[in-house]
């Protein structure tokens, strides 16, 4: 068998370890740079391989019906470590995959660490990878140590890399009320790609904006922690509970202005104030609430939200947060193999690509593996298609988002513009194209018409099947590249 110079791997935690697992099953060597526990992290606690920061839950295990279940079926299909340390350690959580953190770390670090062409270098990686490694994939995740975040910013320019993310919430366009919403951009304004009707808003009479500050103001909220809290990233991304304890109008001069705004379903009048929802995705099923940042409780988001007229039914994609986090502006900074634009040999994966979540991280680091093992062999690197979930996902950080349109900025008086951010991301089926309506059930199993939720899974059931069989004809049509 030919042997290959290594690739190297710059962080052994769920994108790195699944990443060098992926390359070491194709025969090349990998050499795996953790700097743990010679330098640590503000939430690591251990020395372990694919640590588990937080929960130790990798969500819903259902594929059927859930995104995030039919990814772990996408990734035990393609070989992952991760899942198969996975469903080894797992612990009774009902449809959730629930592991031991310390027996799944260990697990991890066991399977690697016996590999025969894994190698695993504890030690920090303090700027840019020495120019001899011509295969790099960094996968340092949201706590990048300051060395190499310094080194990458240099490298990518003003606006390349994050260190904060303000996330507002996302919302199902299918689960917008348009008999109450309606599209217009604010002083009907075209810009540049826009159509003049480019937001949805959601009116507001009076009682109905003082009733909506007053659930901002008692809503439970999580808090910073304390490393969180000193990072000064945040300023001028307010929560908007917090603008709303700054005055009861504030919000009406920030991001509820109804100026520009005529309401066509009360006869053309503008409301007292307003919600916008901005396109977030290229197929146009996912919208964000513009300006609605927030640290309130999950559960309180979803009740307070659904009070704006227009959402009483909104289903989100995700919900707001303010994090510390590192992560690249990814669509316009990586090629569609994972691989830095101005640095070929430097391929990125996990949350620092800009995806949210274990399981997704590690979903990057497998094909950013597979990537980089195939173009070490040579051979054609087929990215798998944008119907199954891990295509979805790599279609969001490599450019399916709307990341280049400027936008209209609602806080700012007269309107001013600024260049469209791209925020992270769990996988949710907003991300896949719609399924061929022939392909959804109309009727269960008794005959009766689906209606309402039941006509969502049925939607949901179909897109998860297609995506199983492009994944299916994905892999092997990249055995046989392989063996080309
Ligand atoms: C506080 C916190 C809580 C979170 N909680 C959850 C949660 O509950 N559920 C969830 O799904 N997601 C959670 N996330 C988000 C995310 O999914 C995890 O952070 C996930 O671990 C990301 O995987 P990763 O492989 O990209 O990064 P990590 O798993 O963090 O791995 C990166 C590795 O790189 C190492 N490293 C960093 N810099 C260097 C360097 N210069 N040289 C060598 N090694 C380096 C680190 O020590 C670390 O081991 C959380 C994130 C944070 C910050």
């Amino acid at each position: 068998m030919k042997t290959h110079a290594p690739v190297h791997v710059v962080g052994g935690g769920l994108a790195g370890s699944e990443a060098a697992w992926q390359i070491a099953r194709r025969g090349v060597p990998v050499v795996v740079h953790e700097m743990r526990p010679l330098r640590g992290t503000e939430a690591h606690k251990t020395d372990g391989l694919a640590e588990l920061v937080c929960s130790n839950s990798f969500r819903s295990d259902e594929w059927q019906t859930n995104a995030v279940g039919l990814l772990h079926e996408e990734m035990r299909r393609a070989g992952s470590l991760i899942m198969a340390a996975g469903d080894l350690t797992k612990l009774p959580a009902g449809g959730a995959l629930a592991v031991d953190r310390d027996l799944f770390s260990a697990e991890v670090t066991r399977r690697l660490a016996a590999h025969p062409l894994v190698t695993i270098a504890r030690g920090e990686v303090e700027g840019l990878p020495p120019a001899d490694w011509d295969s790099v994939v960094i996968a340092t995740g949201p706590l990048t140590s300051p060395a190499l975040s310094r080194a990458i910013e240099e490298l990518t320019g003003e606006g390349g890399l994050a260190f904060f993310d303000a996330i507002a919430p996302i919302v199902h366009f299918d689960s917008i009320d348009l008999g109450t919403a309606w599209r217009q951009s604010r002083y009907d304004k075209a810009g540049p790609g826009g159509t003049g009707a480019d937001y949805l808003n959601c009116p507001m009479s009076k009682l109905e904006y003082e009733a909506f500050v007053d659930a901002l103001l008692a809503g439970e909220k999580t808090s910073f922690k304390e490393w969180e809290a000193t990072t000064p990233y945040f300023d001028g991304c307010l929560p908007v509970e917090v603008m709303a304890e700054r005055g009861r109008e504030t919000l009406r001069f920030g991001p509820m202005k109804p100026v520009g705004l005529s309401n066509p379903h009360a006869g053309g009048a503008r409301p007292y104030a307003v919600v916008q929802l901005r396109q977030d995705n290229a197929l146009g099923t996912l919208w964000n609430m513009v300006g609605f940042q927030t640290k309130l409780k999950h559960a309180e988001q979803v009740r307070v939200f659904r009070m704006i007229p227009g959402l009483q039914n909104a289903e989100f994609a995700r919900l707001g947060g303010l994090h510390r986090n590192t992560f690249l502006n990814s669509p316009c900074l990586i090629d569609a193999t994972l691989r830095l634009n101005a640095m070929p040999r430097l391929r990125f994966a996990g949350q620092i690509t800009g995806v949210e979540g274990y399981v997704e991280s590690a979903a990057i680091g497998l094909l950013a593996g597979r990537f980089a093992a195939a173009e070490r062999q040579g051979a054609t690197i087929v990215p798998p298609p944008p119907t199954t979930a891990l295509g979805a996902l790599l279609a969001h950080i490599t450019g399916g988002h709307i990341a280049h349109v400027e936008i209209e900025e609602p806080g700012a008086h007269p309107p001013s513009r600024r260049p469209r951010s791209f925020q992270p991301m769990n996988i949710n089926y907003g991300l896949l194209p719609e399924p061929d309506p022939a392909s959804v059930e109309v009727k269960g199993p008794d005959g009766r018409r689906l209606k309402g939720k039941e006509r969502g899974f049925a939607k949901k059931r179909a897109m998860s099947a297609r995506a199983l069989r492009a994944l299916d004809d994905w892999l092997g049509a990249e055995t046989s590249a392989a063996a080309e």
